[in-house]
């Protein structure tokens, strides 16, 4: 199956999803929307009361920002993959539970792996604690780590700047520093071993 058809998959899968509680008085679900071979991936935090209406990510206040953070960077909205831990709005855009986190995981994890992007970019603690258990956005923020062959950029929640201007130049300093986290993933890529497929060993050669 192609990525393509994979993200489409998952996306009518999380559209009738009752697997936690959240979809209760919800209006549609938000599977996430991006180019199905996007380098960069975004993975926010839950949709909220706009996104709940259009089934569509990041499209509220904080969305108008994450596109001029984007555009700091030279990228547009569609050339990212934009998602969220959490697939249906929690009520009244509490914080998403663990029940709830652990519930939507594996469509996260499957757009993870169709896509394959070089870089994950998380906005704000509920994404970050994935890969960053037990640390703070305040402290780590912007400082990348790589993990099973990408690059992951913690990064504040778009919103977080909105509510508190003083973090607005951290958040708009990281963003802006994306084409270098890009270009050193692709460079880590570059180097990195072939994938097993792509080279066989000399004894399964000599099968044929
Ligand atoms: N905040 C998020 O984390 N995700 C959205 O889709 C919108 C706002």
């Amino acid at each position: 199956m192609s990525a393509t058809e994979e993200l489409a998959r998952i996306a009518a899968e999380v559209n009738v999803c009752t697997l936690c509680k959240l979809h209760h008085g919800t209006i549609k679900a938000v599977p996430g929307e991006g180019p199905a071979h996007a380098k960069i991936m975004f993975i926010g935090e839950a949709p909220g009361f706009n996104e709940d209406r259009q089934g569509r990510p990041f499209v509220g206040a904080a969305g108008k920002f994450l596109e001029e953070l984007l555009a700091l960077a030279g990228l547009r909205r569609g050339d990212v993959f934009i998602a969220n831990v959490v697939k249906h709005r929690p009520p009244n855009n509490r914080d998403p539970e663990p029940d709830e986190i652990a519930a939507c995981a594996g469509y996260l994890e499957r757009q993870i792996a169709a896509i394959n992007p070089r870089v994950i970019v998380t906005l704000g603690r509920f994404s970050m604690s994935r890969w960053f258990q037990g640390e703070k956005i305040s402290r780590i923020h912007g400082q990348p780590k790589q993990v099973g062959g990408r690059l992951i950029v913690p990064m504040m929640h778009p919103a977080a700047a909105l509510h508190q201007p003083q973090n607005r130049p951290l958040i708009e300093a990281d963003f802006r520093r994306l084409p270098e986290f890009l270009a050193q993933a692709e460079r880590q890529a570059a180097t990195a071993a072939p994938p097993e497929a792509e080279d066989p060993r000399p004894e399964q050669l000599s099968m044929f």
